[in-house]
Formats: structure tokens, sequence, C-alpha cells
């Protein structure tokens, strides 16, 4: 792995806080609800509602491509940023090699990247200021 690759890419809980900081950079926000509420910290970048009509439990990946996944949230970011700045298109064979997961869940991983991408759903600011991970 090499040693100048960004902490997010390497690791859990960066790509949390990375993540959180560009879809909320005024702190949490409930995806069901929208209140403007702050929501109550549980644990583990888990937040709950604190709208009384609403305590849903919600993570930054909810309403993402990543949710709903058990992939680690590092690999996907090293997998949306690989097939975004890759220009002949990456295959999911090369993710599968760099990014240590098996063919079948890369294969998945660049499947739902790519139809995030055509729909622009994958967190339009990830590939920070100006950039996005979506937009072509
Ligand atoms: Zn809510």
């Amino acid at each position: 792995m090499a040693c100048r690759m960004a902490a997010h890419f390497q690791d859990e809980e960066s790509a949390r806080l990375f993540l959180e900081h560009i879809r909320w950079p005024y702190g949490p926000i409930c995806p069901k609800c929208g209140t403007l509420k702050k929501p109550y910290a549980v644990k583990n970048g888990r937040y709950r509602c604190s709208d009384k009509d609403c305590r849903s439990d919600f993570t930054v990946r909810v309403g993402t491509v990543f949710e709903s996944s058990h992939i680690r949230l590092h690999k996907w970011l090293l997998a949306a940023y690989l097939l975004r700045s890759s220009k002949k298109g990456i295959l999911s064979h090369q993710i599968h090699r760099t990014i240590g997961v098996t063919y079948k869940t890369a294969w998945f991983m660049t499947h739902r990247i790519r139809e995030a991408m055509k729909e622009g759903a994958l967190v339009p600011q990830m590939g920070g200021p100006g950039g996005g991970v979506v937009r072509a």
C-alpha cells in the first residue's frame, strides 16, 4: 500500500470522518426528516435524530451508494476514486487486486458506483472543491 495514500483510503474511521465532513459540513442532518435539530451521537458514527416524531438512527452511509453494505467505507472511497480517475475505465479485476476484496465484491462495487455516477447519486463533492465523483 502506497504510504502517501490519503488516510481516508486506508482506515474506516478516517473514511467516515472524511465523508461526514463533505456531506455535512455544518454537522449531521437526519436523512429521514431533515430536521435542523442537532442529532444525538450514539457511537461509532451512528446518530439518533433528536426530533421527537422521528428518532431515526442513521450514519453517513444512509442515502448513499454505500448504504446497506458490509464493505468497509475506505474501500468504497478508494474504489470510487479509482473509477473516477481512470481515463480508460478501470476493471473489476483491478479493483479486486488493488483494494483487496474478492472479485465478486469488486464487481458489485464497480457496478454500484457506475450506476451512481450515471444517476449523479454518489456524494457529489467527493472529488473535492469544484470536482465531482459523478459529474463528468
Ligand atoms: Zn429525523
